[in-house]
């Protein structure tokens, strides 16, 4: 990795979630997540129908441009419409999925002892830290896979969540919606992550961005554009030689 002889001042530190600050392998934890959930809807749809029509409708939720609908409103009238369900039927069902069952898959996630050493350098330098995690999934979702990261949801002055949120990664929208949220300028914020599509778009608004190689998904047919590379270590090491913020 190399980091640069005059530390830059970042204002922001966006951190992705799952295969960066959660050691998650997503390729096997999907599957078992979306057959945990098929199950609840047994009555409703069978499991291959309710796979297609979660997929149908992340798709064009992640694929959403318009910025007066946030993430789930847009998720839910095209699942809804899909599965010819009302939300008022389906609600209490995933309500009750991310209430006692989601909690049970934390056998998926790892702790990185390297995670911790990154949020306390960064609160060390006064840095805002925003968990930037893709928000396809409600807020008890993304609040219950922190936990399974170790990490106290205190320190991060934004979640990004399907609620809060009104577009999805790669789309740069995303990222600018965090610098407003934040206010804080794109050039100002340094946006981590282990994918090279979903996190390394950041760029596209001014942000730098740092892929982070321990879980790396590289999406790029290896050609991933970034502003600096390294493990999960090596981007605590690079935190803390960051000029200190007022
Ligand atoms: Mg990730």
């Amino acid at each position: 990795m190399s980091i640069p002889n005059e530390a830059k001042k970042y204002r922001a530190l966006l951190l992705d979630l799952d295969g960066t600050l959660l050691g998650l392998d997503l390729e096997k934890f999907i599957p078992a997540y979306i057959e945990a959930l098929a199950e609840k809807f047994d009555g409703f749809l069978n499991r291959e129908e309710f796979a297609r029509c979660l997929f149908e409708a992340t798709n064009i939720m992640v694929r959403n441009r318009d910025p007066h609908k946030n993430n789930e409103k847009v998720f839910y009238e095209e699942f809804c419409r899909l599965t010819k369900q009302s939300r008022e039927q389906i609600k209490p069902i995933v309500d009750n999925f991310y209430r006692d069952v989601f909690p049970g898959l934390s056998t998926w996630g790892k702790v990185l002892p390297h995670a911790r050493e990154v949020i306390d350098a960064a609160r060390e330098k006064n840095v805002i830290l925003v968990l930037a995690t893709n928000p396809i999934f409600p807020a008890e979702a993304i609040f219950e896979r922190l936990t399974w990261s170790g990490i106290d949801p205190e320190n991060f002055s934004l979640v990004t969540t399907m609620e809060n949120m009104h577009f999805c990664k790669p789309n740069p929208e995303y990222y600018l919606e965090i610098s407003r949220l934040i206010k804080c300028p794109p050039p100002d914020c340094l946006m981590a992550g282990n994918d090279t599509v979903e996190d390394l778009s950041a760029a596209e608004t001014g942000m730098d961005t740092f892929l982070v190689e321990d879980y790396i998904l590289d999406r790029s047919q290896g050609k991933p554009a970034y502003t600096y590379r390294g493990s999960l270590k090596e981007l605590a090491l690079f935190v803390e030689t960051l000029a200190a913020g007022e």
